[in-house]
């Protein structure tokens, strides 16, 4: 058997966004996607019971602090790609996509079905934000499907029992229905589980669309977005922007498979599309 590691207990980054995928099939009903098997996926059922341990209202109010603040210095959009491509664990390089080749499967996929190009370039960077495990945040604190902190959790949200653990369960202002916050407030105003959508979306908000900032700050939100779990907590605009997030899932979650894109011939194309949308480089 595998040997876990206590911090990062998946193999490879990208082991929960195929659990995921597996979860969300096409065609699978409700009952079945939520029958996942612990014994199955040992390394994802770990790194979802640290997750669901640690991501607490001040652990998420700390990160937002430290990395929203855009210190870590400033870098083109094409060179936080490569660096996120040094990302590499165990996978197996025939097999598994590289970082890169997943956004541009993405990113291509959009462009193929005739999107505008700010929907494009969005599916090019939307994992960007990944780049937190480069800088030594553990597995559990840069991807996982994404949840309110500071109210109470949804029993739609993977493995709910994990939230036993978590120091929040036992503060009760925290688990109420709406928690610190109002009904209806608007999602700006609540605070998500830490990950790689808030930092993503932070770092290139000034300079893209609306729709397009819902789709990178929401797009591991599956509690709202496959199951409506929070819609208490969001705005009649809120709700109308959810449809760009969920334009944009399907392609985050279906377009592996397709071949593998030609980074090479591709890359003037999107030297170009980066162009029109960001300056030489951004902050992050
Ligand atoms: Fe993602
Ligand atoms: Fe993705």
């Amino acid at each position: 058997m595998q040997t876990l590691s206590p911090t990062q207990p998946m193999e490879h980054l990208d082991d929960w966004d195929d659990f995921v995928a597996t979860r969300y099939k096409e065609g699978k009903d409700e009952s079945e996607f939520r029958n996942y098997d612990k014994l199955a996926n040992p390394g994802v059922a770990e790194f979802y019971r640290l997750n669901h341990t640690h991501q607490t209202l001040d652990f998420v109010l700390a990160r937002k602090k430290e990395y929203l603040s855009l210190t870590k210095g400033p870098k083109s959009i094409w060179e936080a790609a490569e660096y996120l491509n040094t990302l590499v664990d165990d996978s197996d390089p025939d097999t598994d996509l590289s970082q890169i080749e997943h956004l541009m499967q993405t990113s291509e996929a959009i462009r193929k079905d005739g999107h505008p190009r700010w929907f494009v370039l969005t599916g090019f960077i939307h994992d960007l934000g990944k780049v937190l495990c480069l800088y030594g945040e553990p597995q559990w604190a840069v991807v996982g499907d994404t949840f309110p902190v500071g109210c109470a959790y949804s029993n739609n949200i993977v493995f709910p029992e994990f939230f036993a653990a978590n120091p929040d369960i036992k503060v009760p202002e925290l688990q109420t229905k709406y928690g610190i916050y109002e009904p209806n407030c608007g999602l700006e105003n609540v605070h998500l589980s830490w990950g790689h959508d808030e930092y993503i979306y932070f770092a290139t908000k000034n300079y893209l669309p609306e729709s397009a900032q819902y789709m990178l700050r929401y797009h591991s939100f599956y509690p709202q977005h496959k199951h409506n779990a929070y819609r208490h907590l969001m705005s009649d605009h809120d709700v109308k922007m959810f449809d760009w997030v969920d334009k944009f899932n399907r392609y985050d979650l279906y377009s592996k498979g397709s071949a593998k894109p030609d980074i090479k011939a591709l890359k003037p194309y999107y030297d170009d599309l980066i162009a029109e949308f960001f300056p030489a480089k951004i902050n992050w």
